[in-house]
């Protein structure tokens, strides 16, 4: 074998083994007590149990890896895959906030099937408060993580980052998704929902979230919605009033519109869906 023959398929086994398809795997270390995982696969998870894992993203500039919190609940009754994500983009606080509220309300006994919530999913954006993944280095540049979910692209940190996030956190543990976000720095925003109509299913979970103002909208592509609706996986971005704060009471409303979608995709059980016709005014 030549030198050039050996790097080429050195370099494709070292693709192909950052992206995994199989069972969710343990690197066998633990990180703040929790195990951390490299690849999720709710499917081969124990029922009847709440599972607390960090999800090991690419390695910053030290060579340490960024570590995402992730909850599972896989309730003792069997059903669909709901994902809640949050804090892809790293200045909006509202979503994680909103994240933790909603894995309170969830139980083994309350949920059906698997309920899977990632808190905060860009790391190095939550540690420097920018919107988009910070590079190291002293870089002002940043990515928008919310515009190539999906673009499999592997050549930059950001793009190592979203690609195994999508790849074997994201795409393979929903049959319904939220990705909650707030509105861009700046804005005074209310509980705003993006919504692609062409799909009566999220239209549906749209008007359950209870919000002020709902968009009907096609998408943007590379975004964790669209990523989802292309791959016919419903799923709504969900907009929590403003960036770098923590609002109370839109946070209230937020969980609220998330529990709903659960109760009425049957993986939330003994509760009341909660009525908002109103909404329907408000439609853009
Ligand atoms: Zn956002």
């Amino acid at each position: 074998m030549t030198v050039s023959k050996f790097l080429l398929i050195s370099s494709a086994s070292l693709a192909l083994s950052m992206v995994s398809f199989g069972k969710t795997e343990y690197t066998g270390d633990k990180f703040l007590g929790k195990n951390i995982i490299t690849n999720l696969d709710v499917s081969d998870l124990e029922a009847g149990n709440i599972y607390e894992f960090y999800f090991q993203g690419v390695e910053n500039s030290l060579g340490n890896p960024w570590y995402i919190p992730v909850t599972i609940i896989k309730g003792k009754e069997s059903g669909d895959k709901f994902l809640i994500n949050s804090g892809v983009h790293g200045n909006e606080l509202n979503p994680i906030l909103t994240s933790y509220k909603v894995k309170e309300k969830l139980t083994p006994e309350n949920v059906k099937g698997t309920v899977t919530i990632v808190h905060g999913m860009n790391t190095s954006g939550l540690l420097n408060n920018t919107r988009g993944f910070k590079f190291s280095g002293g870089s002002e540049t940043t990515s928008d993580l919310n515009r190539q979910m999906d673009s499999e692209k592997n050549t930059n940190s950001d793009q190592k980052y979203s690609t195994l996030i999508w790849k074997n956190l994201l795409s393979k543990n929903a049959d319904r998704v939220i990705d909650l976000h707030t509105g861009g720095k700046g804005n005074q925003f209310p509980l705003f929902v993006y919504a692609d109509f062409r799909n009566p299913i999220i239209k549906q979970m749209a008007m359950l979230t209870g919000a002020d103002i709902i968009k009907d909208d096609e998408g943007e592509k590379g975004s964790v919605e669209t990523s989802y609706v292309l791959t016919n996986i419903p799923a709504i971005t969900f907009e929590l009033g403003t960036s770098e704060t923590q609002q109370k009471d839109i946070v209230a409303r937020a969980t609220t519109g998330v529990l709903n979608n659960l109760i009425y995709s049957n993986n939330l059980s003994n509760e009341k869906i909660k009525e908002y016709e109103s909404v329907t005014r408000n439609i853009v």
